[in-house]
């Protein structure tokens, strides 16, 4: 199967999308909204977001099914408002021409609803919004999905650090994508092109007792008292790595950190496609494997949600069973 073109397009996709993240993130009027703890910053850097993707994914493949967060219904109260100008012309500045009207109309096309059969692509436009709000890791998350498993995934992490997350604060942003039997690969966001992307792989850990673990800022996501029962189990010394997004994934398929762990905070809770398929195919292309906490493979074909799965275990395949058999307890 060649993806090359889908490839080319999704990156190019990804890529302009962060732009407009950044560049609405930087602007005053996004500052301002933000000190007074108004969501609002966050709302319109996703619809922006998610236009130029579609609008992206539509030009290169017309009539593409797309499956993505945001509903352009909601867009209807920021119009007129300062955000709102900024992300129309934050979205201009990448997209020449593009207007309130046709960033609503492509938003409107990320309605699919997915299922077992065929290729649809799926969108966060906005993965991590608490970590956006932070101004610290978030990601613009993109996969390919055919007959229910993910076969291209396109992470675009824009404070994602290049050497090290000890000086976190140098972050330039990276990006990671995975494509089916093909591995996984990293270059920087703001990279030339393609050819300066380097391979990825989790890193080579024997025992859990050595591994360090990832998981997320809110312990809303993700269990942490869980999660500390887990490292004592496993005798997991270092300090975790706590990031919001699927930088997560990335982290693991890097060796930045072992393990990643998502561990359910109710019983009801199912985890968006959206929110893992990206990320999911770049940790097993990097030689992870990923289970949901009961052991079971990730289920795409559900629809939105993966609706039989709860939670999420990624670790090198080197450990995966003995963190797993410390996550049943
Ligand atoms: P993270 O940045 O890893 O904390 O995850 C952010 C994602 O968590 C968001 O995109 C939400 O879709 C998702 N989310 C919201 N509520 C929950 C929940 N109760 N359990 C797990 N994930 C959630
Ligand atoms: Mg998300």
């Amino acid at each position: 199967m060649d993806l090359s073109k889908e490839l080319e397009i999704a990156i190019t996709a990804v890529r302009k999308a962060a732009t407009v993240c950044v560049a609405i993130r930087q602007s005053d009027a996004c500052e301002d909204a933000i000190s007074k703890k108004d969501r609002s910053p966050v709302t319109i850097a996703d619809f922006g977001s998610q236009a130029v993707i579609i609008q992206e994914l539509l030009k290169a493949f017309p009539g593409s099914n797309i499956v993505a967060e945001e509903d352009s219904n909601q867009m209807a109260e920021l119009k007129g408002s300062v955000l709102g100008k900024d992300m129309v012309n934050a979205v201009a500045e990448v997209v020449p021409g593009a207007n309130w009207e046709s960033i609503s109309e492509w938003i409107s096309k990320g309605n699919y609803e997915g299922g077992p059969n065929g290729r649809f692509w799926t969108i966060d436009p906005i993965d991590g919004t608490k970590g956006f709000l932070r101004n610290e890791q978030y990601a613009v998350a993109l996969a390919l999905i055919e007959d229910g498993e993910p076969i291209l995934g396109i992470l675009g992490c824009p404070n994602y650090p290049v050497e090290s997350f000890e000086n976190a604060g140098a972050g330039v942003g990276m990006l990671f994508y995975a494509m089916k039997g093909k591995g996984a690969k990293q270059l920087q966001l703001a990279a030339e092109d393609v050819g300066e992307s380097k391979s990825i792989a989790v890193g080579q850990v024997t025992s859990a007792a050595e591994a360090n673990l990832c998981e997320s800022v809110e312990s809303g996501h993700s269990s942490h008292s869980e999660s500390d029962r887990i490292k004592q189990v496993l005798g997991i010394t270092q300090p975790s790595l706590r990031i919001d997004s699927q930088c997560k994934y990335a982290a693991v398929a890097k060796g930045d950190a072992s393990i990643y762990l998502r561990l359910p905070t109710s019983e009801s809770y199912r985890e968006k496609i959206w929110d893992h398929a990206g990320g999911y195919i770049i940790t097993r292309e990097a030689g992870g494997v990923v289970t949901d906490v009961h052991g079971n493979a990730l289920d795409f074909s559900k629809g939105q949600t993966l609706a039989d799965n709860q939670g999420i275990v990624a670790a090198p395949a080197s450990i995966h069973g003995e963190v797993l058999a410390a996550v049943k307890g």
